[in-house]
């Protein structure tokens, strides 16, 4: 198969390892810069144009699409639907999943695991939309944040207060989230692939810290989850609507809770914790799916 990886940097270790294991397995893979792409997208034989040059056909395109380029490497994924190639992970798919709140109501529809959540632009009633989610202690998250920034915990309901009114002075969209202490500051990442768990790894913050991220210093370890963890991820990458993700949950007190799921998650920290061939499994799925004119795209 011809394969195309949508990649900003063909040095990042996913994006390596995705090269290498689709030409062990036999397939001709083309790194592309999203940000390069261009498309006429009035005409009916729709194309994406590449340095000056129409792009081949190709039976499979895998999007690896940052956060900062969400906009505009939707676009692309779709124009490639639009010819009827098939997308590891579907165009909207990967726009829905970029939206924390709407990712949230569509996993809580599902009756999904999730922590106690709120959100507000401009609360009338700060001191109400605390109550509502159970009070301090809480997690105030920006709407915008990465890695871990913009993830406060707020000890009491007053540094609550504080916090939302100065996030909301800066005009900032916010989440206000019910803090699961039990986590004791670990998460577990599950990389589902095709409706299964292939992979998990348990991260563990640094040190009194509570926020698991690998970029904060903390650590990941192979990790067996229980039959309730494993259906929590399997049904939250189905109610999003993606072929392959990571489902990040935390252990509360009542079950596993759902905190987000990214459709483009980061091989290295997975591969090694678990020593698991992933980038195979992704190819492996693809030469069992992507059958040509198999894209359905609902564009819900
Ligand atoms: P980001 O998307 O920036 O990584 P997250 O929402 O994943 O932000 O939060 C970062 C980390 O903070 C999580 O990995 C988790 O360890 C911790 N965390 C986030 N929300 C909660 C919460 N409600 N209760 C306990 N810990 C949390
Ligand atoms: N950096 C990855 C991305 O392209 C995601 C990292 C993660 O899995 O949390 O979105």
């Amino acid at each position: 198969m011809r394969v195309a990886i949508l990649s900003r940097n063909e040095k990042l270790y996913s994006t390596r390892r995705l090269v290498e294991a689709g030409r062990e397995r036999g397939h001709t893979v083309d790194v592309i810069d999203t940000l390069h792409c261009y498309m006429d997208i009035t005409t009916s034989q729709p194309t994406v144009r590449y340095r000056g040059e129409a792009l081949p056909h190709y039976d499979a395109v895998i999007p690896r699409i940052g956060a900062s380029i969400t906009f505009y490497g939707a676009a692309v994924v779709r124009q490639f639907e639009m010819m009827g190639t098939f997308c590891l992970n579907e165009s909207v798919a990967i726009s829905r999943s970029r939206d924390k709140l709407r990712s949230l109501q569509l996993l809580s529809r599902k009756g999904i695991g999730l922590p106690r959540t709120g959100f507000a632009s401009k609360p009338d009633d700060v001191k109400d939309l605390i109550k509502n989610v159970g009070g301090a202690p809480l997690v105030v998250k920006l709407l915008e944040g990465t890695q871990g920034i913009g993830v406060v915990l707020a000890d009491t309901d007053k540094a609550a207060e504080s916090i939302i009114e100065a996030f909301m002075g800066l005009r900032a969209n916010i989440l206000v989230q019910e803090f699961i202490g039990e986590a004791g500051g670990a998460d577990i990442r599950c990389l589902v692939v095709g409706g299964k768990v292939v992979a998990a790894m348990k991260r563990q913050g640094a040190e009194g810290e509570f926020r698991s991220n690998l970029h904060r210093g903390g650590s990941a370890r192979l990790v067996r989850l229980s039959k309730e963890e494993r259906a929590t991820a399997v049904n939250a990458a189905k109610a999003m609507g993606l072929n392959v993700c990571g489902v990040d949950i935390l252990q509360s007190k009542r079950g596993p809770v759902v905190m987000e799921v990214n459709s483009s998650p980061g091989l290295e920290g997975i591969e090694q914790a678990t020593d698991k061939d992933i980038s195979g499994m992704i190819f492996k799925f693809i030469e069992e799916n992507a059958a040509a004119g198999s894209t359905k795209t609902r564009g819900k």
